[in-house]
């Protein structure tokens, strides 16, 4: 159509004359195309059309409305303008104003009248096209809004759940659940240790699954060499967390995996690994909400990781990085506990060094810490990773050996007495030799003995260690039957 030049009007049964003189008024800005009475313009013509103005005369009308709604409705849509001669009352005008005409005007039409009307018209139909403008803006407008509050909805709930925890399990955990809101996301895996360290890390490796299977090891290899990338050889040692996230375990696949380093202060304490089952399609605004999204994580990751670390710094003891009394006496109740419901046997072992005290006074207090901290050592490499050690006082520790008879008690304790007597202790003040009696008590399934009586029978034995002349091993069983055995101090 010519609507880029030329604006249609269409007329409805008017009269030639009528039609030329509007044709004539309107100027060569428009086109009017007639329709005899009786014939009406098709839904079609209306969109092809686009007319800005419909001329009706009152005979044209009055046969319109006989005519079934639904093949005049369309006509509703432009402004009409109805040509009406002879008398009409006001509550006839007011009807029809009502039917949508905007004007009524008397035949014989005037060149000046039909002019005026027009340019009404069409100012008319310019506001009316603003207005429709301005609606569609404010609905994208609305659109967008409602996108923004989706996502000010996702990084408000986001940051809620993953700070709610101090457990990096959970926050892991919580973040997966989150994330699919926003991402086609499978599983996290991740890697973590503490920002405060880069040499000698030790590390947790947080696997979405619930056992150690080939999966998991898979993941397991795969973090082991992003934390490779990041740190070298720094990491020591590695605990594993199967968080248990997923129902569906599936292997890492590197076109739809996001690998998160998390870094805080310019140090880096982890990375996260974000599997999809689809590649992710994210829109300039959702890779924005992703990057908060991530950075809310690393914050509530690091704060896990500080926490960790602290609570672990108040279970250790400074001197002999071994676990201090304080944490003894909670897994010794533990222990016990779980031996009761297995059934297993347990045992403690307390060490003492013997005349520790004249170390301190001859060599003096350092070369007294020296020997703390290489007893810990010998103590630890003498123990099985499921054996506990713990610096139970001064100069005395205490080790709970789970699943371990009586006799099997009774030869480590002496493998390690025997071990210390021979051991060249090195010193500030040179090489020292000390040995240590040991006091051993064991419990079974038969017996029930509190924490308190368990510590109260280790320790008696180890008074008559100490009484038979030091240097020597000593078991206390429960029925209270002794036996010494050992070398006996220099
Ligand atoms: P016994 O053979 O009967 O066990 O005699 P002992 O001298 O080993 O025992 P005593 O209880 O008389 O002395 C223990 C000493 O351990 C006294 C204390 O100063 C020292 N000690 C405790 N903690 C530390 C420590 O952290 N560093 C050093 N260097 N000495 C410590
Ligand atoms: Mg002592
Ligand atoms: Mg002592």
């Amino acid at each position: 159509m010519n609507g880029q030049t030329k604006k249609l009007m269409w007329g409805l049964g008017i009269s030639d004359e009528d039609a030329n003189v509007i044709q004539h008024a309107a100027g060569g800005r428009f086109a009017l195309s007639c329709f005899p009475i009786g014939v009406t313009p098709t839904v079609d013509q209306l969109e092809t059309d686009e007319p800005c103005l419909l001329w009706i005369s009152k005979q044209g009308w009055d046969t319109l409305k006989t005519l079934p709604s639904s093949d005049t409705a369309h006509i509703d849509v432009t402004s009409r303008i109805l040509i009406m001669g002879g008398d009409y009352d006001l509550a006839e005008l007011e009807s029809l104003l009502e039917c949508g005409f905007t004007e009524i005007i008397k035949p014989p039409i005037t060149k000046e009248r039909a002019r005026d009307v027009l340019l009404s018209a069409v100012e008319t139909q310019n506001l009316y096209q603003d207005i429709m403008h301005m609606t569609r803006e404010i609905c994208l407008e609305r659109e967008m809004l409602e996108r923004k509050n989706d996502m000010l909805s996702f990084i408000v709930s986001f940051l809620e759940k993953v700070t709610q925890h101090l457990d990096p399990a959970e926050i892991l955990r919580a973040a997966q659940t989150e994330l699919k809101t926003l991402l086609p996301v499978s599983a996290i895996n991740a890697i973590c240790w503490s920002p405060q360290v880069s040499e000698n890390v030790h590390a947790t490796i947080y696997v979405a699954g619930s056992e150690k299977n080939d999966v998991a090891r898979a993941w397991t290899e795969m973090l082991k060499t992003h934390a490779q990338r990041l740190l070298g050889d720094g990491v020591v040692s590695i605990d594993m967390n199967y968080m248990g996230t997923v129902k569906t375990e599936i292997l890492p696949s590197s076109d739809t995996l996001l690998a998160i380093d998390l870094e805080h202060g310019g140090a880096n304490f982890g990375v996260v690994l974000v599997q999809c089952h689809e590649h992710p399609q994210l829109g300039k605004d959702q890779i924005q909400i992703l990057r908060s999204a991530i950075s809310h994580l690393t914050l509530g990751l690091n704060n896990a990781m500080l926490y960790t670390a602290a609570q672990h710094n108040a279970d250790i003891d400074g001197l002999t990085r071994l676990y201090n009394r304080r944490h003894f006496d909670a897994r010794i109740v533990e222990e016990n506990t779980r031996h009761r419901r297995y059934g297993h046997s347990l045992c403690l072992m307390i060490a003492d060094i013997d005349n520790f005290k004249n170390i301190n006074d001859t060599y003096g207090h350092l070369a007294g810490d020296d020997v703390l901290k290489d007893l810990s050592r010998i103590l630890e490499s003498s123990l099985r990773t499921s054996d506990y050690i713990a610096r139970f006082g001064g100069e005395e520790f205490a080790v709970l050996l789970p699943c371990t008879s009586a006799s099997h008690a009774t030869m480590l304790a002496e493998r390690i007495r025997i071990q210390i007597e021979e051991h060249s202790f090195v010193t500030d003040k040179g090489i020292l030799n000390v040995t240590a009696s040991i006091g051993v008590a064991c419990i079974d399934h038969t017996h029930e003995e509190s924490p308190v009586e368990i510590i109260r029978r280790a320790d008696a034995a180890l008074y008559q260690a100490k009484d038979s002349g030091k240097n020597q091993m000593s078991i206390l069983y429960p029925d209270k039957s002794l036996l010494v055995a050992g070398g006996y101090a220099t």
